[in-house]
């Protein structure tokens, strides 16, 4: 899928960059649209006695949220568009496909790149909490106390870029097909999809569970 996007449009970087990018904002946009429409826009008492944060954000408040979304999807599209670029150049392992290494092959680093990006992006995140010199860059992401769907990747551009980069450096040392690799990294469209629901389920559906589970 990602190949085929990249050739259609020359295999051009910044071709790549651009439609990587308004696919992220079309897909987010109808999800946070949606979902801030049923939680936030029509509000009724029921949903309002389920809420965790009794105020419902400002205006302005959205719109920096926004406004840091979009910042968000420039920087998380930057490693993808860059990984397809250099794979059109001959210069990364990465590849499109099944028939080059098979579905045995396929199936195996699959689970290895699960398990190295999924402990990456977790010691990552870690690091963003307990290191000053993270902290810095990371706090942006926390600012947003009373958050709308609209704040799920409302992050620093440091923050998403180190985020996606497993989408650069994997292919850079071994063979791995960039498709399942896009979906297992933190690439913006499927983080948010992951980051909406639990923004829905603690903030309106199971506030009381959510608090009491994370001990806040
Ligand atoms: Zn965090």
């Amino acid at each position: 899928m990602l190949c085929e996007i990249s050739s259609y449009f020359g295999n051009n970087f910044l071709s790549t960059w651009f439609i990587l990018s308004i696919i992220a904002f079309v897909v987010l946009m109808i999800f946070s649209s949606l979902i801030f429409y049923y939680s936030y826009v029509k509000i009724t008492y029921s949903k309002w006695l389920k809420k965790s944060t009794p105020k419902y954000p400002s205006a302005e408040n959205v719109r920096m949220e926004i406004i840091l979304m979009l910042k968000g999807i420039l920087a998380g599209t930057f490693c993808p568009s860059m990984t397809l670029y250099l794979m059109s150049e001959k210069k990364l392992k990465g590849y499109c496909g099944i028939d080059q290494y098979g579905w045995n092959y396929l199936f195996l680093s699959f689970f290895i790149s699960w398990l190295l990006v999924d402990f990456f992006e977790f010691f990552y995140h870690r690091m963003g909490h307990t290191l000053d010199l993270f902290w810095n860059v990371h706090k942006s992401h926390h600012q947003f106390y009373n958050p709308s769907p609209f704040s799920v990747i409302a992050e620093d551009y440091i923050d998403q870029i180190i985020g996606a980069s497993p989408l650069l450096f994997i292919p850079a040392i071994v063979p791995i097909n960039i498709d399942l690799l896009f979906f297992q990294v933190r690439f913006p469209i499927w983080n948010f999809i992951i980051d909406i629901f639990l923004i829905l389920v603690c903030d309106i559906f199971l506030w009381l569970w959510c608090l009491s589970s994370l001990g806040s």
